[in-house]
């Protein structure tokens, strides 16, 4: 079964009510949040009845909440020298918010290693990690999934090297993996058009079970550009066939698939007429007019 969906809002007031109603507006049976503003880690309470309440929606529409993911702010460094204590303690409260919202899946971005070098910044990650999940005891259910970065600045976990070091560094094995991002693949130098050359060495170095989600975006620079710019499905440099090849393959079959397209004219999503061409297997060079167009006539 193809689990597609998108990034979606979760606000104070509705939370995940908000977020699951958000995406089924996508048409879509899944979706990726963040417990709060991305840019910043001022969180407020989850509130149990509405995740109830979004539990019993999720139910009556067929969606599987073990594929529901959550992204952990991205001004988190566990690489950051003076911001380190700071960080795993956002961290360890992350991890009970998503415990709290029986949530399997949090996203990660390894970190940025400021200068220090490579080995010290995979090191510090390890520790991070460790620490936060040493906090939170047996209590813990959720898997900190790593995401392949696109080597922007002094980012670690642009190859897979980088992951498998700090994958190996864990000491709770059962609760590690990575989610793999198609823009920064790209942009870190892999060729997408051979995707399945991509798992095969994945699946050598770190094991291809170890892949939790799938970001599914364009990407407006060449490979090997490390920039991490997306670009709505099908409008950039990893074209629409390439995107649907890897969304379709099978040896990643049941693992969710989320769009971080980006908004046209940074106001309206696009999400819902990308799933559509997604589920469709085609194409539609004037999407971005036709999401103009809608938003004009509401
Ligand atoms: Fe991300
Ligand atoms: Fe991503
Ligand atoms: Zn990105």
């Amino acid at each position: 079964m193809l689990y597609i969906g998108s990034h979606v809002g979760f606000n104070k007031s509705n939370q995940l009510v908000g977020s699951v109603k958000e995406a089924l507006s996508y048409g879509a049976n899944t979706f990726m949040f963040y417990t709060g503003a991305p840019q910043n880690t001022t969180r407020n309470p989850i509130i149990d009845e509405l995740t109830l309440e979004a539990l019993s929606i999720m139910k009556e529409n067929n969606m599987d909440y073990s594929k529901v993911i959550v992204h952990a702010p991205y001004i988190m460094n566990l690489c950051n020298e003076e911001k380190f204590s700071f960080s795993v303690e956002f961290l360890t409260h992350e991890l009970e918010r998503v415990n709290q919202l029986g949530i399997k899946y949090l996203v990660l971005h390894p970190g940025s290693h400021v200068g220090q070098g490579i080995e010290t910044g995979i090191n510090r990650i390890i520790e991070g990690i460790n620490m936060a999940f040493q906090n939170l005891g047996n209590n813990n259910q959720v898997t900190i999934l790593l995401e392949t970065m696109a080597g922007k600045g002094t980012e670690v976990g642009t190859n897979i090297q980088e992951l498998k070091k700090i994958i190996e560094g864990i000491k709770d094995q059962s609760h590690i993996g990575v989610c793999l991002d198609t823009c920064h693949l790209n942009d870190a130098g892999y060729d997408l058009n051979d995707f399945d050359h991509y798992l095969d060495e994945f699946d050598q170095e770190i094991g291809i079970e170890k892949i939790g989600c799938i970001h599914i975006n364009d990407s407006k620079n060449e490979k090997s550009s490390h920039k991490d710019r997306h670009e709505n499905i099908g409008f950039g440099t990893i074209g629409f066939d390439t995107l649907i090849s890897i969304i379709y393959n099978e040896r990643l079959k049941d693992i969710p698939r989320i769009l971080e397209t980006p908004y046209v004219d940074r106001l309206y999503p696009p999400y819902q007429e990308e799933i559509e061409m997604i589920r469709k297997k085609e194409f539609n060079k004037d999407l971005i007019n036709i999401i103009k167009n809608k938003a004009n006539n509401t």
